[in-house]
């Protein structure tokens, strides 16, 4: 699936541009794209069609691949020029079951859970160890465990999640875990879930690459239950099977629509979401809401025959939950064209109102934020943080050295349904996201056609940026640090 693809059908159906249109004023069509953003569009149609039609979608599977059809479809039927473009995956990984039992003398449960992205399987058979209390997985939680964690599951208490500050917590923990594990020479890590009882979810494994012990997650009312029991002094084993479907590198598909500018069509922004999602529940919140919203604002700029002066590529990313992949993939394929990339946008926190941006350290892209945020100041109001944000698909953009956006948007529910069974379309506050749509709009337009004053940071200015914020922990916990101190991802040298 490659090359582009025009709706030419559809392409009839669209209105006329209207003459006026051609030399209209950037505020006044700013005004007329908010005000159709705002209205009857098919935007919560293409949510469910993703979230509950074609439900979770992680990358390498079938699921992910109709949506990636889908996606193409959808711009094709709004007239907006798209294409698949291919990339490479580093390595396949899906959950085809996980199941797992506790035995005790006298006790006996079935407790549900889900493997840790990127875990090992364990033998089809399962594998079974000492169930072991690891408190909160802290150092003096191994220290009291000693030599007795070498083999054993660890289970790990957790605090419930509640908002997005509290989720990046929980990376934070969880690769200072992850590491103590490894230390301890643990058997594997079982994870209270951090989310209200009875929901599963897939927290994201730090320490990508480490395939040699099964980690999991247990729901959080059995591994309070199994946690009592260890506490009164019972023994404890955990058997688990985690039948998963492990492979190589493989080629994935960004989807990614485009309309040319019309007076500096070699200039491009960027305005993204990623397609891909964990599966255990329809990826509604993440990152499906966000994806339905970059369709419809592309949809509605074609409708309305607007003509930005640069080109605007709508970029759904693939593989982002597995590494940021797709965007990687993309900085790598159109590494030519970078130079000429003025602005690369991601939206990745659910339906929660935007309340600003992440403005990535540079103050100077924060003011022009404020410009393009002044036709829809009474959608606000609108505060930006100037720190750079790793997390999203902005990040390989970042470490170009191109300015980028990260939404920022209100919880919402967005905390406690992260990654997890939950995260269905109920979640998502159709009001809010028509608002942040139209907000998008706005920023999107404004960037491809007002004045820009900055350009590309070298890898010096890169350098300090790292140096000044903190940008490398979160590129450590976020397992991205290798790459760039490899000088195999990001601006070279
Ligand atoms: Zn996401």
């Amino acid at each position: 699936m490659s090359g582009w693809r025009v709706g030419a059908a559809l392409l009839m159906a669209v209105p006329a541009v209207p003459l006026a249109a051609q030399t209209e004023p950037a505020d006044a069509a700013v005004a007329r794209l908010v005000a159709a953003m705002l209205g009857d569009t098919p935007l919560l149609r293409d949510l469910r069609t993703l979230t509950v039609e074609i439900g979770g979608r992680a990358t390498g599977s079938a699921a992910n691949r109709r949506a990636v059809a889908w996606a193409l479809d959808r711009f094709e039927d709004a007239g907006v020029a798209a294409r698949a473009e291919p990339f490479q995956m580093e390595s396949l990984w899906l959950e085809r079951s996980a199941s797992a039992v506790v035995e005790g003398e006298g006790i006996g449960f079935a407790p549900r859970i889900a493997a840790m992205p990127f875990s090992a399987a364990t033998p089809p058979d399962g594998a079974a160890a000492s169930l072991l209390d690891g408190g909160a997985g802290s150092a003096e939680d191994f220290a009291r465990l000693g030599v007795g964690a070498r083999g054993a599951f660890v289970l790990v208490e957790t605090p419930l999640l509640l908002d997005v500050p509290g989720l990046f917590r929980e990376y934070g923990d969880a690769f200072a875990v992850e590491r103590r594990a490894v230390e301890a020479g643990a058997g594997g890590v079982v994870y209270m879930g951090s989310r209200p009882p009875g929901i599963l979810h897939r927290h994201n494994s730090s320490l990508r690459g480490d395939e040699a012990r099964p980690m999991m997650v247990m729901e959080r009312t059995a591994a309070r239950r199994a946690l009592t029991l260890l506490r009164a002094g019972r023994t404890l084993t955990l058997r688990a099977v985690l039948d998963l479907d492990i492979g190589g590198s493989y080629r994935s598909h960004n989807v990614v629509g485009e309309i040319r500018g019309s007076s500096r069509p070699e200039e491009v922004v960027v305005v993204g979401a990623h397609l891909d999602s964990w599966d255990l529940g329809g990826g509604a919140l993440d990152n499906g809401a966000n994806v339905a919203l970059v369709i419809d604002v592309a949809r509605q700029i074609r409708r309305l025959g607007l003509r930005p002066a640069r080109t605007i590529r709508f970029a759904l990313w693939n593989g982002e939950e597995q590494g940021l992949q797709g965007s990687y993939g993309y900085t790598r394929e159109h590494a030519a064209e970078l130079d000429d990339h003025v602005m690369a946008m991601s939206f990745d926190i659910g339906c929660g109102r935007i309340t600003g941006f992440f403005t990535g350290g540079r103050p100077e892209i924060a003011e022009a934020v404020q410009r393009v945020l002044a036709p829809v100041a009474g959608l606000g109001p609108f505060t930006s943080i100037d720190v750079p944000v790793v997390g999203t698909d902005n990040f390989d953009f970042m470490m170009h050295g191109i300015a980028n956006l990260v939404g920022n948007q209100e919880s919402a529910r967005y905390g406690p349904n992260y990654h997890a069974a939950s995260d269905q379309i109920a979640q998502c506050d159709p009001g809010s996201l028509r608002v942040n749509a139209a907000i998008v709009a706005a920023v999107t337009y404004g960037f491809a056609t007002g004045d820009v004053t900055w350009s590309r940071q070298s890898r010096e200015e890169i350098d300090r940026l790292l140096r000044t914020t903190d940008l490398e922990q979160q590129m450590r916990t976020f397992n991205v640090w290798e790459g760039w101190a490899a000088g195999v991802r990001g601006r070279q040298p």
